[in-house]
């Protein structure tokens, strides 16, 4: 392709640089295996040079009105739309997702971009009374700094604009770590803000794998805000270090999410509705269902259901296809472990549980859709997040031991019941612990405009999208104005 270099270099203060060691490693194709370029290998010198040119650039970027970074990142969207179709292939290319998902998502960053462009204009803060005469009393957003921004590869272009344009909204300068399995696309749309005129130094991109260049970012003093989205495992680590030298930090983690469904459900809807929640994507989304629930009254017929329509799903990188391959060869071997030992703990494999190795799939990383059942809710394979087109199901008596299974979990994320029952949907809204819940709709399905996020192991209490974004990446002011000093 002679739009892609051979070599995805980094963007630091508006300049293209591979890395000052010279290292490189290879980007594959998930859906073929093949090597589709080399990707600087980052470290710590590479990012020190980035979060310098950050915080160089930051303080003319806050000086701007938000109205006027709103108008250039709107500038970002329209452009990103222009190219909408160049930036799903990318997309395709590097997660092996189809042509039309990778689209799906590229208009969803759009959205986004479009979404907190408008923020500009409405960056609220608050006007409030005093207790002492002649003295006003306001509270306003101020930008934190440079932002340092690690993302997960599974909605790789979705991801960058979920942190990347509401950090830039509320004036700090970004260091982003892309995913190092989708680095073409972290650095596609750097081009992108290049050319709509971001200055230099305000957006820089560091290729490269977790340890060797997002851990830098971690450390580095002068990075105000660290927002991540990855596994617990890895936020727990950045978490640790950021707390040492009491950064803020923002971790939108995993998910374990549960999927009731009742007696009283459209089955029909709810079996496609699992079907989506738990293999779209190739079940890597951190709203996917990986826990689904069913009354004892509709078990059996439910889990037929399940298994009838996962026996007609097709597994590809095209248009026609039902789900990808996974992202990489290290995650599929986890995912088979995972199931292996679930078998060996008394699960049953009720379909799948194995990699694709027929011909079509075999030089791909295709993980099988895979049903469990009789697992227990202590094993492992009920309490990890496998981030593979994996599902539990789980039979339980009536609503009151739904909810108590759905509350035991390490983490709390997304949730979805399916009922007719008014009563039934609000209580489980009430009594559910998670960020989000949905009734008779998906796990997953977030937008632009609401907030996204969850607790336990699933975050820290901050939510991304929607205007409480704008909480993560600024920082309220507190301000008196004593209009008459003569008269207080
Ligand atoms: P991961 O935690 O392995 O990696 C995520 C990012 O962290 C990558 O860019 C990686 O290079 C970087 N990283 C790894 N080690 C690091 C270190 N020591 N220091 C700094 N950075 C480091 O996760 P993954 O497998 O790439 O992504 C899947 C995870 O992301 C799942 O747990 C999924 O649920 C989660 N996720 C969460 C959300 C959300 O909004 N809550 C959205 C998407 C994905």
């Amino acid at each position: 392709m002679d739009w892609m270099p051979e070599l995805i270099p980094n963007w630091i203060n508006g300049e293209q640089f591979p890395a000052a060691s010279g290292k490189e490693f290879d980007n594959l194709n998930p859906a073929t295996g093949e090597r589709i370029c080399g990707v600087a290998s980052s470290e710590t010198p590479d990012v020190s040079r980035a979060v310098e040119a950050a915080k160089e650039a930051q303080p003319e970027w806050a000086a701007l009105t938000p109205v006027a970074r709103g108008d250039l990142l709107r500038e970002v969207a329209l452009k990103i739309r222009e190219r909408s179709e160049h930036f799903a292939r990318i997309v395709s290319l590097e997660t092996g997702k189809s042509f039309c998902d990778a689209l799906g998502e590229t208009d969803a960053a759009v959205e986004m971009g479009m979404f907190v462009a408008g923020e500009g204009r409405r960056s609220y803060g608050r006007t409030t009374t005093s207790a002492v005469p002649n003295r006003a009393a306001m509270v306003v957003r101020q930008p934190l700094g440079v932002a340092g921004l690690i993302i997960a590869a599974n909605t790789p272009i979705a991801n960058v604009a979920w942190k990347v344009f509401p950090a830039l909204l509320c004036g700090n300068a970004v260091v982003l770590k892309g995913s190092e399995d989708t680095p073409v696309t972290a650095w596609a749309v750097g081009e992108v803000f290049h050319e709509a005129g971001i200055p230099p130094g305000v957006l820089n991109i560091v290729q490269g794998l977790g340890p060797e260049a997002g851990q830098p970012l971690v450390e580095n003093h002068d990075v105000d805000i660290v927002s991540f989205t990855g596994s617990a495992g890895v936020g727990r680590l950045i978490q640790r270090i950021a707390g040492e030298r009491l950064a803020k930090v923002c971790m939108e983690l995993g998910g374990k999410n549960p999927l009731v469904v009742c007696d009283d459900a459209d089955l029909d809807v709810a079996a496609d509705t699992t079907i989506l929640s738990a293999f779209s994507n190739a079940g890597q989304r951190c709203a996917s269902g990986s826990r689904i629930i069913v009354f004892n009254a509709i078990y059996d017929k439910f889990r037929d259901m399940l298994i009838d329509r996962t026996g007609k799903l097709k597994m590809g990188p095209s248009d026609t296809d039902d789900f990808g391959p996974v992202i990489n060869a290290k995650q599929l071997a986890s995912m088979v472990e995972a199931v292996e030992g679930a078998r060996e703990s008394g699960a049953t494999i009720l379909t799948g549980g194995k990699r694709l190795t027929d011909d079509e799939h075999k030089d791909g990383f295709y993980m099988a859709p895979t049903i469990i059942e009789d697992a227990r809710p202590s094993d492992a394979i009920s309490r990890d997040e496998l981030f593979g087109p994996i599902t539990c199901l789980y039979r339980v008596k009536g609503f009151t031991e739904a909810v108590e299974l759905v509350n035991d979990s390490p983490f709390g994320l997304t949730a979805a019941i399916h009922t007719k029952n008014m009563h039934r949907a609000m209580t489980f809204m009430n009594e559910v612990k998670t960020g989000v819940i949905s009734i008779n709709g998906a796990t997953y399905g977030s937008e632009p405009h609401m907030p996204f996020g969850g607790l336990g192991q699933s975050g820290t209490g901050w939510r991304e999208a929607g205007t409480e974004a704008l909480d993560v990446y600024s920082d309220w002011k507190t301000v008196y104005i004593v209009h008459d000093p003569t008269d207080v």
